[in-house]
């Protein structure tokens, strides 16, 4: 009897990561893009974007508390907070188990894509019902130049890569909206692909971030199995200060809530940067 593999093939790495499927659960084309939910033997249910993996049931674990936990344990007092993106809705999830947290807002710009996350991936959305939790379906990019200055703590993007709608989501013009968006003390944080494939990517979103105003960047390795290469990064930005490493460790590792990778001792050891990321980011 013959399998069904869905396979990306990603042609910067020369490489592909795949996945034995049982079925075809859902595909559509948006107005944005188009959305496959597959059901696997191994990993649960999958979707992928444009041919592209965004999220597995099995290791989405990694990405949604990278994304999150990091940032939100940087500021002194993340009350509020914006996810731009994030439509499977796994990062509001996390955010929201921040008691801190008075609101969350999630602004996706496919509301398809949420739709479906509610349909295959019940477990993500289950934060969505929460007083504190905003959801729009509308353009991030937009609706972080229309913010209030001053008026969020944190921001999160969780975007597709920088192509398509979510091309815009990765330059200076952006990042100056979340600066003055951010009140004293913010933090920005943007999944930033894999560190062994999009160095260069890496290294001109830190460098739109200082333009932006940013002081200093840090660049957070961890791995992805289901992404290109199985290693990802997420890449941290806070203003008015360049330490990252004065994160709440004593909150983190009291914290209320359970997690499955992140603790304070994997926070601390992805702000130590593996030997080749001193080299490419020193100066910078
Ligand atoms: N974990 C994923 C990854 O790194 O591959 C990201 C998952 S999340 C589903 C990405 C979302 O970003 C998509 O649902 C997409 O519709 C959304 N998106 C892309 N561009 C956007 C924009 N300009 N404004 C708001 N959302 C956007």
């Amino acid at each position: 009897m013959s399998e069904t593999w869905f396979t990306e093939q990603h042609a910067a790495s020369g490489s592909s990561v795949g996945f034995r499927v049982r079925a075809t659960l859902h595909e559509e084309t948006t107005a944005y893009q188009r959305i496959a939910v597959y059901d696997s033997t191994d990993w649960g249910a999958l979707m992928v974007i444009d041919g592209c993996m965004m999220v597995t049931a099995r290791d989405n674990f990694l990405y949604h508390e990278m994304m999150t936990h990091p940032a939100l344990y940087t500021h002194s007092t993340p009350r509020r907070v914006v996810i731009i993106g994030g439509g499977d809705c796994g990062t509001l999830r996390e955010v929201l188990r921040h008691r801190e947290v008075e609101h969350a807002v999630q602004v996706e710009i496919d509301e398809r894509v949420t739709r479906l996350a509610e349909r295959y991936f019940p477990e993500l959305c289950e934060a969505n019902g929460d007083a504190r939790a905003e959801l729009r379906f509308e353009d991030g990019i937009r609706y972080m130049a229309d913010c209030a200055p001053g008026s969020v703590d944190v921001v999160i993007v969780d975007s597709t890569d920088p192509v398509g709608p979510a091309e815009g989501l990765f330059n200076e013009a952006f990042y100056r909206s979340c600066f003055r968006a951010l009140g004293a003390g913010g933090v920005l944080v943007q999944q930033s692909e894999s560190p062994l494939v999009h160095l260069d990517l890496i290294r001109s979103m830190r460098a739109a971030m200082r333009r932006a105003g940013f002081g200093a960047c840090a660049t957070l390795p961890f791995p992805q199995p289901s992404y290109p290469t199985g290693w990802w990064s997420c890449t941290l930005a806070r203003k008015g200060t360049d330490d990252f490493a004065d994160f709440r460790a004593a909150d983190a590792a009291a914290r209320p809530f359970t997690t499955r990778y992140y603790n304070a001792g994997v926070h601390r050891a992805a702000l130590s940067a593996p030997e080749f990321l001193v080299q490419a980011f020193a100066g910078g």
